[in-house]
């Protein structure tokens, strides 16, 4: 739709000019952005010029730019023997969204936007990606994913902020992953997104997220009993409830799906 309030586009080429005031926010795929009103905003900031290299395989893993697509995301090929890299495709798959909406999205717009459905977070989350910002007054800062995204549509992010990339280590791309997704419709938004993790050294984590309102990272020294997974799932507190599903059964099919993925993993 047209942002009727925008009355600039400012493209960046570096980090100097990329300052961000009040009005402004940052333009990544879009998709979100046009798809309705945004009375509050008169500046967008396209950050394509900024030509950050999407994906980079480094000594200790992946970086993912924010401004990565789904589609460049999917399409990543390992130079390195990662078992969880089917993964990366399985959740931009998660994006219940149209071919131009799942082909424009970002990562960093993804992770930025804290929707519960966010696929982007479930990734970043399982993979224990940490989240590198550029803070409006300079420097750099890293957060786990698992810390970013606080609530709904709620972030670590301070006003001015930019997220730069997604570090994703090794150690995680070398585990063994397993996915469980559940939503009301074939091709509906997920109900609930759980992701299982057992690293080489026989470490598991269970990331449940869709169900609840942020990303919950469950973690055991190694694949627990079922009875010690259920008393952790309890712990959650903040699942969801809104056109998707209600909250006791979004619980109750993250405990089925727990259960899959860890008899999966063990
Ligand atoms: C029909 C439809 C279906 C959708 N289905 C889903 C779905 O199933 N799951 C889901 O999660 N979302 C869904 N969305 C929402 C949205 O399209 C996606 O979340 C998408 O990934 C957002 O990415 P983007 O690059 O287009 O972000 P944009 O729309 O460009 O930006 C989203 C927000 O993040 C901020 N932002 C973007 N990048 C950065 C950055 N690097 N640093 C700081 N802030 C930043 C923007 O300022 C904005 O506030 C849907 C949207 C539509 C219209």
């Amino acid at each position: 739709m047209d942002l009727h309030t925008i009355t600039e586009v400012r493209r960046p080429a570096s980090r100097s000019e990329l300052a961000l005031g009040p009005g402004d926010a940052v333009l990544a795929g879009g998709t979100w952005l046009f798809s309705e009103p945004q009375p509050d905003l008169h500046t967008l900031v396209d950050l394509r010029d900024l030509a950050w290299p999407p994906l980079e395989v480094t000594g200790s893993g992946l970086t993912i730019a924010a401004t990565c697509t789904l589609r460049q995301l999917a399409a990543f090929r390992s130079p390195h023997r990662w078992p969880a890299v089917p993964l990366l495709p399985r959740c931009c798959q998660a994006l219940a969204a149209s071919f131009t909406i799942c082909h424009q999205a970002t990562v960093g717009g993804n992770i930025c936007l804290g929707l519960p459905v966010g696929p982007m977070i479930a990734l970043a989350v399982a993979l224990d990606g940490v989240a590198l910002v550029w803070p409006a007054g300079g420097g750099e800062r890293r957060v786990p994913v698992a810390e970013f995204v606080t609530g709904v549509r709620r972030t670590a992010l301070d006003p001015g902020d930019v997220l730069r990339a997604v570090e994703i280590p090794g150690r995680a791309l070398r585990a063994t992953t397993a996915y469980r997704r559940i939503a009301l419709s074939p091709v509906g938004r997920s109900a609930a997104l759980v992701i299982g993790r057992r690293d080489g050294d026989g470490r598991f984590s269970l990331t449940v997220t869709a169900a609840t309102e942020r990303p919950y990272q469950l973690r055991f020294p190694a694949v627990p009993p079922p009875q010690d997974l259920l008393v952790a799932l309890a712990g959650i507190e903040r699942w969801c409830t809104d056109l998707r599903g209600a909250s006791d059964w979004r619980e109750h099919v993250t405990g089925l799906l727990a259960e899959e993925i860890r008899a999966e993993l063990s």
